[in-house]
């Protein structure tokens, strides 16, 4: 058998609020058993993947911190590898801030080299005004995402972090440089932190517009996953397609579809 590996998003493809999708603790400790590699992917910034891998495996996941993959690491390491032991103004929370202590960052109050913008549901006015002075007088706009919003879990939509940024450009004038999915920034750590080429590398996701965009872009196998945000009727909108799609993870334990997802190169390995 090929080498492959997964990139898989969590909310709407694992778990739904605090429950987990049917079949979904059985095919993530199905890969483990069968020693396949993979790595969560989420766009959210809220969390460290520590208090993330705690809800996981209450809800029974044989997983790691090492498993999960948020954007605010993708966030905090690109701006390590472009300054190292710079500065940042943060609009965010734990996730983000323990992120970017982690990669030498300081967290400052005037002058910084970088305003970031990540998910929190504690965000100021006043926190928000200092940021756009703080861009005008030539700070670097960085958000952890750009999801316009996020499911709750019952039916109920929240403001994502685009919806914040989207207020900081707007005001500003100044656009931001976006590292969550579908940024290959993001897209192309996660392949490299399982060392997979890409050709070995399968995402499985519950959005289009990042999960299956940002992998599909890459040149990943792409499985779309009708278990969340995405659905059947939506995909005549887009001009890109995922390789399979799914009504859930629960499709992959059928073992001729699984090895049919894995035994499918993307694109000819000459591409690329
Ligand atoms: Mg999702």
């Amino acid at each position: 058998m090929k080498k492959k590996g997964f990139l898989i998003d969590m909310d709407g493809v694992i778990y739904k609020g605090s429950e987990p999708i049917p079949g979904a603790v059985e095919f993530i400790n199905g890969l483990r058993d069968k020693g396949l590699p993979f790595l969560f992917l989420t766009n959210n910034s809220q969390r460290t993947s520590r208090d993330v891998c705690y809800k996981l495996n209450k809800m029974g996941f044989k997983v790691n911190d090492t498993d999960i993959f948020t954007c605010a690491m993708a966030t905090a390491r690109y701006l390590a590898s472009k300054k190292e032991n710079g500065t940042a103004y943060v609009i965010g929370e734990g996730g983000l801030l323990t992120e970017l202590y982690n990669a030498g960052y300081s967290i400052v109050d005037d002058q910084p080299d970088y305003v970031i913008i990540g998910e929190g549901r504690t965000i100021m006015l006043e926190s928000v005004d200092k940021a756009i002075n703080m861009i005008m007088k030539g700070a670097k706009l960085i958000a952890t995402n750009l999801d316009p919003n996020c499911p709750m879990g019952d039916g109920k939509y929240r403001a994502g972090c685009g919806a914040l940024v989207a207020m900081l450009e707007f005001a500003s004038g100044i656009k931001a440089f976006s590292v969550g999915k579908p940024s290959p920034v993001m897209m192309r750590m996660a392949r490299k932190a399982l060392q997979l080429t890409t050709d070995e590398t399968v995402m499985i996701g519950d959005t289009m517009g990042t999960d299956i965009l940002g992998a599909g872009s890459m040149g990943f196998t792409t499985v779309l996953t009708l278990s969340g945000v995405t659905h059947e009727s939506d995909l005549a909108h887009f001009g890109y397609s995922p390789d399979f799609i799914i009504k859930s993870v629960k499709d992959l334990l059928d073992e001729e579809l699984f090895m049919k997802v894995i035994g499918e190169p993307a694109l000819a390995e000459a591409e690329y």
